[in-house]
């Protein structure tokens, strides 16, 4: 089973239909049906490293000021008790908390999956991220997510390379600043070539603008995790920058 990395962008992309989603879309219709998705989703940063494990998730509407109709979605794909089990084993002897009834399936997730499985028939289990850690941890964690896709878990990140929210430009919907464009490359180069050194960005002189908070940029931390315990690397599954200093730009490992 591949493992992707999505760019999300705005939450109005779960309603929309633009060149971004057709790609999700057209991916997860190019692969065998997973037994279930594990989501590393940029909007569960905590404090520590959880799973939710209950059968039923409830979607999360996890933003402010959105038409009612954004509101109004639910993704009422199913849990996997049995995977999370399995995420707490192959994670040991980080400690990994069983999420019972504080999460469940968060924009950052139910946005892309509503494009990929629309049926919502493809259990979810989402993996929290745990924003005491280093990107190096991060990388480490996603190392051993990579056993999981033999038994056809879809392991997929869902953030933004690039997410500097104070610096939008909505006069400019499809292009990015230059140190955007800069930062951009910089990560694709690492992922197409050698994602186990993506903790190298954090030199970078862009690295500041470009990732303000870790919180989107750590999901493809993980897929670059997973892309080297396979020794393998990533390709652009659809690139793109928005509104200046957004960017979608997506990755899948085969
Ligand atoms: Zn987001």
């Amino acid at each position: 089973m591949p493992a992707v990395f999505i760019g999300h962008g705005s939450p109005m992309n779960a309603i929309e239909h633009n060149r971004f989603t057709t790609a999700w879309a057209e991916f997860a219709g190019s692969i065998p049906k997973p037994r279930a998705v594990l989501a590393i989703s940029a909007h569960w940063y905590i404090g520590h490293t959880a799973v939710t494990a209950m059968a039923n998730p409830k979607t999360i509407h996890d933003f402010y000021g959105f038409p009612p109709n954004l509101y109004a979605v639910d993704y009422p794909a199913p849990g996997s008790p049995e995977l999370a089990e399995e995420v707490v084993r192959q994670l040991d002897p980080t400690w990994v908390g069983l999420d019972q009834d504080s999460w469940g399936i968060d924009h950052g997730t139910w946005s892309v999956l509503v494009h990929m499985f629309p049926e919502a028939d493809v259990p979810v289990v989402q993996l929290s991220i745990d924003a005491t850690k280093s990107i190096s941890d991060h990388l480490d964690i996603g190392r051993r997510l990579n056993s999981l896709r033999e038994s056809g878990v879809l392991v997929l990140g869902s953030g933004n390379v690039v997410h500097n929210l104070r610096m939008l430009d909505w006069s400019a919907p499809e292009s990015a600043f230059d140190w955007n464009a800069e930062f951009d490359a910089l990560v694709r180069g690492i992922m197409q070539s050698s994602p186990g050194r993506i903790a190298d960005v954090q030199v970078d002189r862009n690295f500041a603008r470009s990732v303000p908070t870790p919180d989107h940029f750590l999901p493809l931390v993980y897929v670059a995790g997973v892309a080297a315990a396979a020794e393998t690397s990533a390709k652009v599954l659809v690139g793109g920058p928005q509104y200046g200093s957004l960017s979608m730009t997506s990755f899948v490992v085969d």
